[in-house]
């Protein structure tokens, strides 16, 4: 038994029920079961859990166990171990110990055309406040300065358990806590955007003035067949509300390229809207075709190096505006927590960059800083995606 479940793990979760798809994915990758779980897949969509898990264990014996992704009590009995109240919100950190990601919730809602996440994850499900506090105070506890809260929707938080979106009152209570100096939001669907959050934002100083807001385009015929709920009117409408209540945020997106139907005037306009609204940063993705999402009815007549060339054609209009936000930086002194030394320079971020998709400040000089402590860092020189600064006595 115990192999099997070591297994699955290494092939990224443990075995799920309710959110059998991604597993089979999974399965299906590593223990090349390939075939005979694409027909499961089709047979068991159709019927409740339960008899999912009966198919799954039939076609699949050699698999010793399948759970659902929250049933971590039944995982526990498995293992004949107790679950423990006590430890509910404790974690073991897999980043370095200044920054945690904060998962607020599984599964998403939403429908957007090209996305399997519904599929893979099933619907949202929220973790309650009281949890989330919990675990955030015992990171805390443990060192952590900075937490990014993640979701695949994360506006949507609360709408399953307490029937309201209850993200600001979330970013209130975690706010509160001490010692936590920054708080940082990814991933907020633009469509029925809760307002509220950017009031919190702006009274709240551990919350950081970011805010990544995947728009996936600004053509309406291309948000439209991607089903976004939001036109790219209402999408002006959000960002100049955003950024005349929260000023200087620093916004983020993600945006794809090659979805069906999209000509080269769709990616004009993208590029045109780019250029008018300057997001400080942006994320791109080539459109892949998804069995079994609604855009996998539609004809992907894209080639993928078409796909790339857009993507790049997008990525070279927006570097020229990257370099020109980063040059107003220059002269300027900003709160920068030190991630790690490299090359005998120390790296940092300011509160307008998140790990890893962000810009990186280079730190020069040759005194000791300790990583994960903050310094203010006077910019001196500015790059396409980087900065390079001096700790300010
Ligand atoms: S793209 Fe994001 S919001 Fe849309 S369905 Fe996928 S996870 Fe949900």
């Amino acid at each position: 038994m115990r192999l099997s479940i070591i297994r699955c793990r290494l092939a990224g979760n443990i075995l799920a029920m309710n959110n059998y798809l991604f597993q089979i994915i999974y399965l299906c990758k590593f223990f090349e079961y390939h075939n005979k779980l694409s027909e499961l897949k089709t047979k068991t969509l159709k019927k409740d859990k339960v008899n999912i898990k009966r198919n799954l264990e039939d076609e699949i014996p050699e698999v010793d166990a399948f759970f659902c992704t929250m049933e971590l009590h039944a995982i526990l009995k498995q293992f004949e171990a107790d679950y423990k109240t006590e430890l509910v919100g404790e974690r073991f950190l897999a980043t370095p110990s200044h920054y945690a990601y904060l998962k607020i919730s599984e599964g998403c809602h939403r429908t957007c055309a090209f996305c399997a996440i519904p599929l893979m994850r099933g619907g949202h499900v929220s973790k309650p406040i009281e949890e989330l506090v919990k675990e955030t105070e015992n990171l805390v506890r443990k060192g952590v300065k900075e937490v990014m809260l993640i979701a695949q929707e994360l506006t949507y938080y609360g709408l399953d358990i307490y029937k309201k979106r209850m993200l600001p009152d979330l970013l209130n209570r975690l706010a509160d806590i001490n010692g936590l100096e920054w708080i940082r939001l990814h991933y907020a669907y633009p469509s029925k955007f809760p307002i509220e959050i950017l009031d919190v934002m702006r009274q709240r100083d551990n919350i950081c003035n970011y805010l990544d807001m995947p728009i996936q385009h600004a053509s309406n015929k291309i948000l439209e067949a991607m089903r976004r709920q939001i036109t790219r009117q209402e999408m002006e409408h959000l960002i100049a509300t955003v950024r005349e209540k929260v000023p200087g945020l620093c916004l983020r997106t993600t945006l794809i390229t090659g979805f069906p139907g999209e000509t080269q005037d769709d990616v004009e306009e993208l590029k045109e809207f780019l250029g008018k609204y300057r997001f400080d940063r942006v994320g791109i993705f080539t459109y892949s075709h998804e069995e079994d999402t609604s855009a996998y009815l539609l004809n992907d007549n894209i080639s993928q190096e078409e796909k790339e060339r857009r993507a790049q054609e997008i990525m070279e209009f927006q570097q020229e505006i990257s370099f020109e936000l980063n040059q107003e930086k220059v002269g300027k002194t900003f709160k920068t927590i030190i991630d790690k030394r490299e090359a005998g320079r120390y790296l940092g971020r300011t509160e307008f960059d998140s790990m890893e998709v962000d810009n990186e400040v280079i730190i020069s000089g040759d005194q000791k800083l300790n990583l994960g402590a903050f310094y203010n860092i006077r910019i001196e020189r500015a790059y396409d995606y980087d900065l390079e600064g001096i700790v300010e006595k």
